[in-house]
């Protein structure tokens, strides 16, 4: 009998643009396990793959045995990511038609991305499954309010159900939805089960592991988000993969874990944009996050004080189970919400004359204050008043913010400085002027208007050291009167307890936003800021400075409150077949040479859907984006939208099918986006 070399084939995912498998030839005594990486001949070079599928090659096959090449070394003999994980990469890359080999490779730890076996330590991390059994540590949980006690209740109840639904957990600001995470984890947890939670930024993530940690005692929790090392990364999906981490917390990406044992998955904050990945594998961790409840048929909560448009629809389909909170252990009292007109005032600091005796009266009182502003930078333009000249960055269509402490020019979205011109570039005018606001200058203004005050600003360029931001909410925790200046940074999760007052300024803009979620968004926002005032036995105020006060849908905000105010908002969309009442997805382009190059690409690709597919798709476009050139790039769109779902993935598969033939893109850059969240 002649010695077969084409024992198997084998279907490898490789780390390229490509949205098909390649397929090799695999002469070993046992196949490789599908989700180990192999090292494979591609083109001219070697590279690294994640074997997908393995077939036996029947011996007859010759053909496969001439056309294939065989793998060169298999890696691993422990799968990377589990059956389940793998299952769920590959429907990722399908829903999001994104190349597979690309979601899956950025879904692992960077030392696993390359062509090398691991270390025999790290191969006995992988190994090691028994889950050791713990002793539940009793400590002193807090009593739960009836209000709680129901609430876990139902969701007990609901978990026990067949079909799983996702759960909804509608809880305000202070509710106790966190408590309610930790006691649906606890029995999981003494089971020796493992728990996924995802939580929007990793600012928030010490206070978290902290609450977790004092639950349940010194239990294995493995903690990822991008400010690991990849050292610490790999340690962390070790943990998790090995079943040994029980708690599993992280940022958006976490959601790609492998976790033999997962019993669970609470999704934090589910309204939160930064669930959605806006660059390369544009995937929304939540959504992603409910597929893979749905594929090991485990429970999902997802809590927020601010539903998202789009659960709060599932919510009433009865898509989801939901649930509310709708008290603060420990008060009755929500925060008392005002409009102040800004039109009538000359403002001071940016302020309002209410809002500066608010400010005089409440630190009088002994209690804090928060000033919300979501700029940074001490102005956001720089003018010369006698020619009209303003600092534009050289690389975007944007202006440039002046920081005053460091005396730079910056550019916000594609991070470009420049040292402030001494003179006008225009006409040599000595004497430039700034305009409009941002957190250093209004850092400032509130010091000079209260000089015995200390004032604290929290924003990225305040806190980029390391443990700046620790000393700073420490200065805050303090719980000393003070003026806090902060952006969004500040806008959850932060619990101030002496914290009584909180002014939020200059949201004109995403009140007059032609961005079709810009008002949910800003009702979001406000929702959570004003979340921030008032907590334990202390009453908060809210005062919104506005020169809008007469809008509308701030008026349903504040004199209803989120849900009546977000029920309106999906009355329109209804009326406009935007999501949840339909499906999208946004083909985006840029060009170095111009925007008539990116728009004419995009025609191109309209003119293509036009012939495929059929009557089903609606075409938005194309047009510039809204920020049209950024990092030298000039920057269109193209919104598909459809009400059939199907409708739309069939256009898009058509459209990426390789076997279409697209039209000449040279210096083009294109990307499709499903389920845009960003225009
Ligand atoms: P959320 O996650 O809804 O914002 P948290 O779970 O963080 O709310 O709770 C807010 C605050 O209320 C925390 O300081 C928490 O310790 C406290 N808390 C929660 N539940 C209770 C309770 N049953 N009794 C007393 N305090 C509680
Ligand atoms: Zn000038
Ligand atoms: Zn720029």
């Amino acid at each position: 009998m002649t010695q077969d070399h084409s024992r198997y084939i084998l279907h490898v995912a490789v780390p390229r643009p490509l949205r098909t498998l390649l397929s090799y030839t695999c002469a070993d005594e046992s196949a490789p396990k599908p989700g180990s990486r192999v090292l494979i001949p591609l083109g001219k070079q070697h590279a690294v793959g994640l074997v997908i599928r393995v077939e036996t090659a029947p011996p007859e096959d010759a053909d496969s045995r001439f056309t294939l090449k065989p793998v060169e070394a298999i890696l691993d003999t422990t799968p990377l990511p589990d059956a389940h994980l793998l299952e769920l990469l590959q429907w990722g890359a399908r829903y999001y038609h994104h190349p597979v080999g690309e979601v899956i490779f950025s879904a692992l730890p960077v030392a696993l991305r390359k062509p090398k076996p691991l270390s025999s330590r790290l191969q006995k991390l992988l190994g090691r499954y028994e889950a050791p059994s713990l002793a539940p540590v009793e400590r002193n949980h807090l009593q739960l309010t009836d209000e709680q006690q129901q609430c876990l209740h139902s969701i007990e109840q609901w978990n026990l159900q067949a079909p799983l639904r996702p759960i909804l957990l509608h809880g305000i600001t202070g509710s106790g939805k966190t408590e309610i995470y930790l006691r649906l984890i606890a029995p999981l947890f003494a089971a020796g089960k493992q728990v996924l939670v995802i939580v929007p930024e990793i600012g928030l993530t010490p206070q978290l592991l902290l609450r977790f940690a004092h639950f349940f005692g010194d239990t294995p929790m493995a903690c990822l988000h991008s400010a690991l090392s990849d050292g610490e990364r790999m340690k962390a999906w070790l943990q998790a993969r090995s079943g040994e981490a029980r708690i599993i917390i992280g940022t958006r990406s976490a959601i790609f874990t492998p976790a033999p044992n997962l019993a669970l998955i609470v999704i934090d904050e589910e309204h939160d944009a930064s669930l959605k990945q806006q660059e390369g594998f544009r995937y929304h961790a939540r959504d992603l996050a409910i597929k893979r409840a749905q594929m090991l048929n485990i429970p999902i909560i997802m809590g927020t004080a601010t539903p998202s448009l789009e659960s709060l629809y599932n919510a009433d389909t009865a898509r989801f189970h939901y649930v509310r909170l709708n008290q603060r252990p420990g008060t009755t009292r929500k925060p008392d919400l005002q409009i102040q007109d800004t039109r009538p005032f000359e403002l001071q600091a940016g302020l309002t004359p209410h809002s500066l005796q608010a400010i005089r009266t409440t630190l009088a009182r002994g209690e804090q204050v928060m000033v919300f502003l979501n700029r940074r930078g001490f102005a956001p333009a720089l003018y010369c008043p006698s020619c009209g000249w303003q600092a534009s960055c050289q690389h975007c269509s944007v202006k440039m913010t002046w920081h005053a402490r460091r005396n730079k020019l910056v550019c916000h979205h594609c991070g470009a400085e420049q040292a402030t011109p001494l003179r006008c570039p225009q006409c040599q005018n000595p004497q430039l002027t700034t305009q409009g606001q941002g957190t250093e200058r209004l850092e400032l203004a509130l010091q000079t208007h209260f000089p015995a005050a200390v004032v604290v600003r929290i924003d990225r360029d305040s806190t980029s050291r390391k443990g700046e931001l620790e000393a700073k909410l420490a200065t805050v925790r303090s719980n000393d009167p003070l003026i806090l200046v902060g952006t969004q940074m500040l806008a959850k999760g932060h619990d101030f307890p002496n914290l009584t007052l909180v002014i939020i300024l200059d949201i004109d803009q995403s009140l007059l936003s032609t961005d079709y979620r810009a008002l949910e968004r800003l009702g979001q926002l406000l929702i959570q800021v004003a979340g921030r005032a008032g907590r334990a036995d202390k009453a908060g105020k809210v005062i919104l400075q506005t020169s809008q006060p007469d809008h509308p849908m701030l008026h349903q905000l504040v004199g209803h409150g989120y849900t009546p105010f977000a029920r309106q908002l999906l009355e329109d969309r209804k009326r406009w077949h935007f999501p949840p009442f339909g499906y999208q997805a946004l083909i985006r382009a840029s060009s170095t040479a111009s925007m008539e190059k990116a728009l004419q690409f995009l025609e191109q690709i309209s003119q293509l859907l036009i012939v495929t597919d059929g009557a089903d798709i609606q075409r938005l476009g194309p047009i510039p984006a809204l920020l049209e050139k950024r990092a030298n790039r000039y920057r269109a769109q193209l919104l598909l939208g459809s009400q059939h779902r199907a409708a739309l993935h069939a256009a898009l598969l058509q459209l990426l099918n390789p076997s279409v033939k697209l039209p000449g893109r040279s210096g083009i850059r294109w990307s499709v986006d499903v389920d845009p969240i960003d225009f």
